[in-house]
């Protein structure tokens, strides 16, 4: 199958799409992104790469953080985590707070915002330099020691992240965070700050689709059945309250984020990356959720 000549066919399908989602504007940084960027790249275990766009552009990764934060948390505190957040779909948008009042601050799953802001504590719990340490295994992942936050996305998100804010004193207030409440913001807005390419986020999630193991390092991230546990919240949970849409349209293992990056799994195949930051109503990538349905559909491949 010619990979690259379907990732040019797709670039061209979605061309019309590029203008139709809005970039996020309520982190205010964001909205300086232009809208018509498209990139998309594939990894395969077996040592291909292919690439289209602005692949090698990076971008602000945001809730895709949560992809890393939360495996960092099943790596330092095993099956305790499930105690305080759970497993399922929230059915609402991702920084909503209604769940958390009657389901007592325990948030549904680990890639809403309630979620990774938990996660985050448990991660600050265990590490002295948690911050550093989730950028350091981001960058070992990808092969990219040049990997770093982008502080004015951060700041900006520091200024105007209210709902979060709440959200992490609300969580508090069940005693469901450790740590001081801003500390656990301040790191969370760090990870979600994240720089990162098509093509580094395709390296940095390969061992998702290899068994846990890091393609070009040889290292074991985590065992095959902790694999089959992150792949599981992926598809039910990692593209927010369209997860349903998007899992019956897309048919992989994906997390989304606020930058417009969206990253998916073909187990035992490859990873793959998209990134258009024109959103929809969900917050997921308009052009990219349109180009990774496109993808599964000509190649035929997806986990169904
Ligand atoms: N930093 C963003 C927020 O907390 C991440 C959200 C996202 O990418 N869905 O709102």
């Amino acid at each position: 199958m010619d990979i690259q000549a379907i990732l040019e066919e797709i670039h061209g399908e979605v061309s019309p799409c590029l203008k139709m989602g809005r970039v996020a504007s309520y982190i205010p940084e964001l909205a300086n992104v232009p809208a018509e960027r498209f990139g998309m790249a594939v990894r395969t275990v077996d040592g291909a790469s292919y690439a289209i766009g602005d692949a090698e552009e990076r971008f602000s990764i945001q809730s895709i953080s949560k992809l890393f934060t939360l495996i960092m948390a099943v790596q330092l505190a095993g099956d305790a985590l499930w105690k305080r957040v759970g497993r399922e779909p929230s059915g609402n948008p991702f920084n909503s707070l209604v769940q958390l009042e009657y389901e007592n601050g325990k948030p549904r799953n680990p890639f809403i915002n309630a979620g990774a802001l938990v996660v985050t504590d448990v991660i600050l719990s265990y590490l002295d330099e948690a911050t550093q340490t989730v950028r350091d295994i981001v960058a070992a992942l990808c092969g990219k020691a040049d990997i770093e936050f982008d502080l004015a996305v951060a700041r900006s998100e520091q200024l105007t992240g209210h709902r979060n804010k709440a959200m992490a004193h609300f969580i508090k207030s069940f005693g469901n965070l450790d740590n001081d409440p801003d500390r656990v913001l301040e790191a969370y807005f760090h990870h979600c700050s994240l720089a990162m390419s098509c093509h580094e986020l395709c390296e940095a999630s390969l061992f998702l689709a290899n068994n846990g193991i890091a393609p070009m390092s040889g290292d074991i991230i985590m065992t095959p059945s902790q694999v089959k546990y992150v792949n599981s919240l992926l598809l039910t949970c990692g593209t927010y309250d369209a997860v349903g849409d998007f899992a019956y349209r897309v048919g992989l293992p994906s997390k989304s984020g606020v930058g417009g990056g969206i990253v998916a799994v073909m187990p035992k195949r490859f990873s793959l990356c998209v990134w258009s930051p024109g959103l929809d109503d969900s917050g997921n990538s308009l052009a990219g959720t349109r180009a990774l349905e496109l993808f599964t559909t000509k190649t035929g491949i997806s986990i169904f």
